[in-house]
């Protein structure tokens, strides 16, 4: 015969480190034992008896007679019985998964009464009115977790008599009716009376625990916070103490700093006379916990010893719940406590002064989504009205202006504006730029609103569908609520939240320092986010330069701590005023009046790169040759078909609309993300990526007769082949060459499509470097339109699990990441000194930094407010 499994641990012989077994409650109870703190005694069921449980809908053999032998224990140690009619022990039965699930799973309390042992605990008590209390508590939460009978069968009659009874509350005689009276309500609702049997109650009790893993709440409750489904949870069996015997007794709450700022102190709150279950409901008035040193020093004293015990054995901060049962003080829980994202930084740092914790393990306490958070000004939460309506947070912060609709009303405001758009597209970059904030009624977090504007550190709601934009008409509409051009409202870019009206902001005191603002001493919290940071720099092997387009976003960049640019997109210097040459380049009448165009966007190329050369002087600048479609530049199909048959109408020669009717009907494209972009544009209109070369070649010399240090790379996209890597590059180096005084310029090309990467050892022979396109490369990789899947199937998506989180968010690293590690190995085989960056949205998130670092690239590149994350998430993945 094999070995009885063992599904029961006494407190005293467990610990924190098996949580998995223990669930966090247990666990944490069996430290605090070990620690010889005042925990009542008392034993956990493993999750590994739950998970036997939920799979074969029975307790496992031998777990009840392996209760009992522990039971046996307590009893023993406590010299009290389950069931004694003189003086009844009384249990605590409470769920406890590996991972906290606040309020989802059940609890019962007073085990073991009944009506025999009521008149034992009346007697060792002194107090009537407390024993009947208690069994019609008993009687309740019984009847509602085991049973399912709704508790508004009791509380009326509960109500009812408080209704009846006076500023002195119910007499026991009351009680006692009442008690009567809940014993009918459960014999009705159930089919049988209430159990009189404790053993039964308690196995019950245990069941019932069981089963509350997989309540409705729960299960939401784990999707949400992503928790597996099947880990199952523990329970923990609990001797009763009672907070509610009277003034000298009571329960409370604390946290050994405040969870909100962090700051050290006594933090909590305190309910005299009263069980843990009352705290948590909030029936009454709480006390802050400093009032208890008035109330009762001898117990106050003894918790903030506790307190302090279970921060150095913790070395973090922890929260506790306790009771006082008459002046005697007893531990009913602790764990490592939750906190706001300013607290995890002060607390911190604290914990590397105070000596309990090294700077690496600090980084490792903070994580770069909380960093994130910090840096944008936030609403107060309590100013807030309900919202008008929810879309997907796609950028954060916290904007307030007045409706626009349209980019030219944005641009020209005085005041700050809201820009609200359907959607948005390129021609409304000057409009975003001015804006406070955009919010779009369509596309989801990789939108062009949403990655622009996350680019620019622009607040930003996209898709926020029931919003109907009535641009015409000057409002939008949601339902029946009207908002119109000039109205102010208020944009949450973190939740998504669309308020009327102006909802109070409070600058971010932490983005103020990161832009050199502040100094890093101005407050404890900037003051740890500098320290932290440091030690991050110090670390990290990662690089981290910036995605930037602008010289002012440049030096943006490298004040929060670039050290270079890893993409610059050319593709927004041909907006604006430039989109006429554009246009004469595509109706050019032969190769003269091409040469002629691209000799007139020369010099302005060449000043944008001389700009952005100087902000980052002595560090290097990755320029990426031109993208996008040429189309993308011309007016839409609808609109020009529009002007035309307008022009002809009146019978006017439509003229230059004309001809570029006939030109966007002829490159028109049914996938243009898969179409004439990229490498392919460079060689099929000849010139093009030369006149882009020659910008950078020139500007480069400029510099370095101005005394600069100027270290531009050029970078060609879209590339899926070694050969059309090599015909670009002969004719860079070519135009290289004619240019007199430039420095050496590396070419080397984005890994953006599956061949490319499957191909990168040929590749490499052609490149001083790569840099992976991972929009595009997740584009190509899925079969997923970057412009469009947010907004259809990806919320089905994510809430099936089928994705953890969006492939556009968080690097794929099964799929997407694999390609990436390949062409990391091939292009390292064929040339070692390869260098190899990041450029895509994933650069900046923290989980996708942690992989590139583990995939061995040499730096990520990504938005300039991104720049200090993922310096963190650099930092922490390299302790
Ligand atoms: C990419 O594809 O990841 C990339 C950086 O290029 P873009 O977003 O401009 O296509
Ligand atoms: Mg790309």
């Amino acid at each position: 015969a094999g070995v009885m499994p063992k599904y029961v641990y006494d407190f005293i012989e467990g610990d924190r480190g098996r949580a998995d077994l223990l669930g966090g409650k247990g666990a944490n109870l069996s430290e605090m034992t070990r620690l010889g703190l005042p925990v009542p005694p008392g034993f956990t069921i493993s999750t590994d008896a739950c998970r036997a449980y939920l799979r074969t809908g029975a307790p496992p053999d031998g777990l009840f007679a392996e209760v009992n032998a522990h039971l046996r224990e307590v009893e023993g140690r406590l010299d009290r019985w389950l069931g004694d009619p003189h003086d009844p022990l009384l249990l605590a039965v409470r769920s406890g998964g590996r991972y906290s699930m606040p309020g989802m799973m059940e609890t019962i309390l007073d085990i073991g009464l009944n009506d025999a042992t009521v008149g034992g605990l009346a007697a060792r008590s002194g107090d009537e009115r407390f024993a009947w209390d208690s069994y019609r508590r008993l009687i309740q939460m019984f009847g509602r977790t085991v049973y399912g009978v709704p508790v508004e069968e009791f509380e009326r009659e509960l109500a009812a008599l408080r209704a009846t009874a006076g500023a002195a509350g119910p007499s026991a005689g009351q009680l006692h009716d009442l008690v009567e009276t809940y014993k009918k309500i459960f014999a009705r609702q159930v089919g049988h009376d209430f159990p009189q049997a404790p053993h039964e109650q308690l196995y019950l009790a245990i069941r019932s625990v069981f089963e509350s893993w997989n309540a409705e709440r729960a299960r939401i409750y784990r999707r949400q916070e992503r928790i597996p489904d099947d880990l199952g949870t523990a329970v923990n069996v609990m001797a009763m103490v009672f907070g509610n015997l009277g003034p000298d007794s009571g329960t409370g709450v604390a946290f050994t700093r405040d969870p909100a700022t962090g700051a050290p102190g006594v933090y909590g709150d305190y309910l005299a006379d009263a069980q843990g279950e009352d705290v948590v409901a909030g029936i009454r008035n709480t006390l802050p916990l400093p009032e208890l040193e008035r109330i009762d020093p001898a117990s106050f004293l003894r918790l903030t010893e506790i307190m302090a015990t279970l921060e150095r054995h913790y070395r973090d901060l922890c929260d506790i719940e306790f009771t006082i049962e008459r002046g005697k003080l007893w531990m009913l829980q602790t764990r490592v406590g939750k906190r706001t994202a300013a607290a995890a930084f002060v607390i911190a740092a604290q914990l590397v002064d105070e000596g309990l914790i090294t700077l690496d393990e600090a980084l490792l306490r903070v994580t770069g989504g909380q960093l994130a958070q910090l840096m944008f000004p936030a609403f107060d939460a309590s100013g807030a009205p309900e919202p008008l309506a929810v879309g997907v947070g796609a950028s954060p912060g916290a904007a307030v202006g007045r409706v626009v609709f349209d980019s030219a009303a944005a641009a020209a405001a005085d005041a700050p504006v809201i820009l609200v758009r359907a959607e948005t597209n390129p021609d409304d970059l000057p409009g975003m730029i001015a804006a406070a904030g955009v919010l779009t009624s369509r596309g989801g977090k990789t939108s062009h609103a949403a990655v622009v504007a996350r680019g620019m550190g622009r607040t930003c709601v996209c898709g926020a569908d029931a919003l109907r934009i009535d641009p015409e008409r000057g409002e939008f509409t949601v339902g029946d609520r009207v908002v119109r051009a000039g109205d102010v409202i208020s944009i949450d870019g973190t939740t998504g939240r669309i308020y009327p009206g102006e909802v109070p902001v409070q600058p971010s005191p932490v983005a103020r320092y990161l832009a050199g603002e502040l100094e890093p001493q101005a407050d404890p919290l900037v003051a740890a986010v500098h320290r932290l940071l440091g030690h991050a720099d110090a670390v990290r092997r990662l690089g981290v330069r910036a995605n930037a387009d602008t010289g002012a976003d440049a030096r943006r960049a490298r004040r929060f701590g670039a050290t270079g640019v890893g993409l610059c997109r050319t593709e927004h210097m041909f907006l604006g005023e430039r989109r006429e040459l554009v246009e004469r380049l595509i109706l050019a009448d032969g190769p003269p009046e091409v040469a002629a165009v691209l000799e007139e966007l020369l010099p302005l190329q060449r000043a944008d790169f001389v700009e952005i050369l100087a902000a980052m002087d002595g560090l290097p600048v990755t320029i990426r040759l031109l993208d996008p479609p040429l189309h993308e530049f011309l007016p839409p199909l609808h609109e020009l078909t529009a002007r035309v048959a307008r022009a002809e109408a009146w019978g006017e020669d439509p003229g230059r609309d004309g001809r570029l009717l006939v030109a966007v009907r002829r490159m028109h494209e049914s996938n243009p993300m898969l179409g004439l972009r990229g490498v392919r544009l460079g060689l099929v209109v000849p010139g093009l990526f030369a006149m882009q070369v020659r910008a950078v070649a020139e500007a480069a010399a400029q510099r370095i007769r101005d005394g600069g240090d100027p270290r531009p790379e050029i970078m060609v996209p879209l590339v899926g082949d070694v050969k059309e890597l090599a015909a670009v590059r002969v004719e860079a180096e070519r135009v290289l060459a004619e240019v007199p005084g430039g420095p050496a310029v590396p070419i080397g090309t984005m890994i953006e499509v599956p061949r490319a990467a499957l191909t990168a050892g040929e590749i490499a022979a052609e490149a001083h470097f790569f840099s992976f396109g991972t929009n595009d490369l997740t584009q190509t990789a899925w079969a997923f339109s970057r412009d469009d899947v947010e907004g259809s199937f990806f919320s089905a998506y994510l809430e099936r699990g089928i994705f953890p989180v969006s492939p556009f968010e968080t690097i794929d690293a099964k799929g997407v990441g694999r390609l990436v590690r390949l062409a990391v190995a091939e292009g390292r085989a064929t040339r070692p000194e390869l260098t190899i960056g990041v450029c895509g949205e994933h650069g900046g998130d923290p989980d996708s930094v942690a992989f590139f670092a583990d995939a061995g690239l040499d730096y990520v590149s990504c938005s300039p407010y991104r720049v200090p994350v993922a310096r963190l998430a650099a930092g922490r993945a390299a302790v």
